[in-house]
């Protein structure tokens, strides 16, 4: 009854942000969020929480919400029910399968939604389409860490939990601004290193609030992030300061490594890194004489031609210093959404099954197919880089998004544009009428995390419950339901009545996720994978062996690959990243009045130099050009950045401040994730304030 409805409820849920993963109580009357608690149950954050945790929920009651199906109608679109939708889209799917073959179709997963929701858009890839053409966002950001991770320790995540980062004796921060990206894990290091002596060291181009706490802040040229790495490497092994008897006991292949280090010189780093030599052996030093150092990057690396093999020199370095398989050391690759781990645990990759198993294993194949009634496609799918290309080439005619704002995440934004005018058949699941939407020949409404139950996965590996808080709005329906009637109507008979069932098949088919079971994860309780059949977690990996067949490490050679460089035509470098108030693009957090109200716009840093140098005062009005596109944006001059380093966020408020309409296609030469970070441009004066 509407008493009943109108009686303030206490729901616990996790985060929807950032792969931190906090848990708090949402109070609700009716549809009203009446307030976030955090709670001292909570695993990761306690009591503690961000902004956008506590006060960035105003998006779910949005008017702009999809509460209706739509179907393309010239120009826009008309609302639809749910049957002609999916019954159109299962249509056009079969048509387009037997007419062009199950790998004509394309499938892209979220790191917005459930591990049960990003389970069951793999299987429907798979198990129902039969292609293996299915990916989602981690392309553009922590493929290359998962690489150089897989290559060395043979796991794909974080080697220890956040606790083990307060708990190290050095924390070194690469490419990462966490004070912005990750609130409250920098919180727990802020803390360490204030109040136990903790030290701190921040490498990265642009002085954000980490590296004015840091014991020691480096600022080298973009994109020789490996070049310093493998330098102090190789100085702290000419010196002897390495673990030889970990070393000896535990990894493979130093003979090798050692003979790839011997180009990085410190008088070579100096050179190309700009960092002196002084300073390269204080960073060795400060290595050797910490009991436990954690390594935690992000974007600052992975986005880079090399970002694969800068992940894989991090892991080298700390297997060289025996710093894996103890707490309070390990590498820590910060994953940006919420559940960005989740949705490649969960095999929305198109080289790997649920809980990495790899679809070139017959073996894993064969048993997974067994479960699934089917026989599964060897071909290895294509990753987003490559569907667009194969829409181009018209050999990918039909593409299923969810919960993506590909237009505008994917670099070079201009021709992701062009791609998806090309598609014959596109269909979007989101919570708004995105941008991506605009392309989309059929639009379903889907719930947030708020409307429905599943399970996140932060960034140390932790699986969590989320519980409904609020029914879906309108027609909106969870995005595992909307799935499995896609997959019903194609000949499939999944009958799961609840995320659960989905878990439980989930964890009967990955031995990684063996013991997950809802009633282990009541309430604030959680498991951490590996999760054995008794329901044990593994907080830390590694501790007796490693994740390859002969449980030793593999040190991987060092091998440096120079960044694009900048010319007289396009002679500033643009960095990129997130702000504390937003998050990643903005679709939900520009929806959110606290947060829009204390950033209303995007705007470009530059260095007091520069401002200088052009006359440029704050509040300039300018136009940033690259060989893809332009931008129009105010300025802030600051000396957070400095030189001709220029920064722009990325949370898009207005579509001429988009940062990916300058991005270009330079990308990853392992993974294929765009190079975002290897961007110049040239700044234009429009009005001088
Ligand atoms: Fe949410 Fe991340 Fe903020 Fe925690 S730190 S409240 S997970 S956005």
């Amino acid at each position: 009854s509407a008493m009943r409805e109108q009686r303030i409820r206490k729901t616990k849920t996790v985060c929807t942000f950032c792969g931190v993963g906090c848990s708090f109580d949402v109070w609700t009357k009716g549809r009203d969020i009446l307030k976030v608690e955090p709670s001292m149950d909570a695993p990761v954050n306690g009591i503690s929480t961000c902004v956008k945790g506590k006060f960035g929920w105003d998006f779910v009651n949005s008017t702009e919400r999809l509460t209706k199906p739509l179907i393309r109608q010239g120009d826009s679109f008309r609302e639809a029910t749910w049957d002609e939708a999916l019954d159109l889209i299962a249509g056009k799917f079969r048509e387009i399968r037997n007419e062009s073959g199950s790998d004509a179709l394309g499938f892209i997963s979220s790191s917005k939604v459930t591990n049960e929701e990003n389970y069951l858009m793999q299987k429907l890839a798979r198990a129902v389409i039969g292609t293996n053409n299915i990916d989602n966002c981690s392309r553009y950001c922590q493929s290359p860490a998962t690489d150089g991770l897989l290559r060395t320790v043979g796991l794909a995540g974080d080697s220890g939990t956040i606790a083990d980062i307060a708990r190290a004796g050095l924390v070194i921060i690469v490419g990462a601004n966490p004070a912005e990206a990750h609130p409250v894990l920098a919180t727990r290091v802020k803390r360490a290193h204030k109040l136990h002596g903790q030290k701190l060291m921040v490498v990265d181009l642009r002085r954000h609030e980490m590296a004015d706490r840091a014991d020691l802040f480096v600022r080298p040229n973009p994109g020789t992030d490996h070049v310093w790495l493998s330098a102090i490497t190789r100085y702290i092994i000419d010196q002897g300061w390495h673990d030889d008897v970990f070393i000896r006991d535990r990894v493979d292949g130093f003979e090798a490594y050692v003979e790839s280090l011997r180009p990085y010189t410190l008088e070579y780093a100096e050179q190309v890194t700009g960092i002196s030599a002084t300073t390269l052996v204080r960073m060795a030093e400060m290595i050797r004489e910490a009991d436990g150092v954690a390594i935690l990057w992000a974007m600052g690396v992975t986005q880079q031609r090399g970002g694969s093999e800068t992940s894989a020199a991090i892991s080298d370095l700390l297997l060289v210093t025996g710093n894996y398989g103890r707490p309070g050391a390990g590498a820590f690759p910060l994953r940006g959404h919420n559940n960005v781990q989740g949705a490649c645990d969960f095999g929305t990759l198109p080289n790997w099954l649920p809980g990495y198993q790899l679809v070139s294993d017959a073996g894993a194949r064969q048993r997974l197919g067994a479960v699934w009634g089917v026989e599964l496609p060897e071909r290895p799918g294509m990753d987003n880089q490559a569907m667009l290309d194969a829409i181009v080439r018209g050999e990918l005619r039909g593409l299923y998004l969810m919960g993506e704002e590909m237009a505008w995440v994917d670099a070079n934004a201009n021709h992701v544009h062009a791609a998806l005018s090309q598609l014959e058949f596109f269909v979007v699941q989101d919570i708004f009428l995105s941008k991506t939407a605009q392309f989309a020949d059929v639009v379903l409404p889907a719930s947030p995390s708020l409307e429905k139950e599943g399970t996140f996965t932060n960034t140390e590996r932790r699986v969590q419950r989320l519980y409904q808080v609020l029914p879906p709005l309108g027609d909106a329906k969870p995005d595992w339901k909307i799935i499995m009637e896609i997959a019903n109507r194609l000949g499939a008979d999944w009958k799961y009545a609840h995320p659960s069932d989905i878990m439980a098949e989930a964890a009967s088919i990955a031995p990684l996720f063996a013991g997950i079971q809802y009633d282990r994860l009541e309430g604030y309780r959680s498991q951490i994978w590996p999760v054995a059949a008794d329901g044990t977690s593994t907080p830390l990996l590694y501790k007796d062996r490693f994740a390859h067949a002969n449980g030793r490490a593999k040190l991987a050679r060092a091998n440096w690959i120079a960044p694009e460089q900048p010319d007289t035509m396009y002679d500033l470098h643009l960095n990129n990243g997130r702000l504390l108030e937003h998050f990643h693009e903005g679709n939900m957090t520009n929806q959110s009045a606290g947060l829009t109200h204390k950033v209303p716009d995007t705007f470009v840093e530059i260095s007091p130099e520069l401002a200088a140098e052009r006359s440029i005062e704050d509040g300039a009005l300018v136009r940033l050009i690259s060989p893809h596109g332009q931008v129009e944006v105010r300025v802030m001059v600051t000396d957070r950045v400095h030189g001709k380093e220029i920064y722009l966020p990325m949370n898009t408020v207005s579509e001429q401040s988009a940062v990916n309409l300058l991005t270009g296609p330079v990308v990853d030469l392992r993974t294929h994730t765009p190079a975002y970070k290897e961007t110049y441009v040239r700044l234009e004066v429009i009005h001088r304030r």
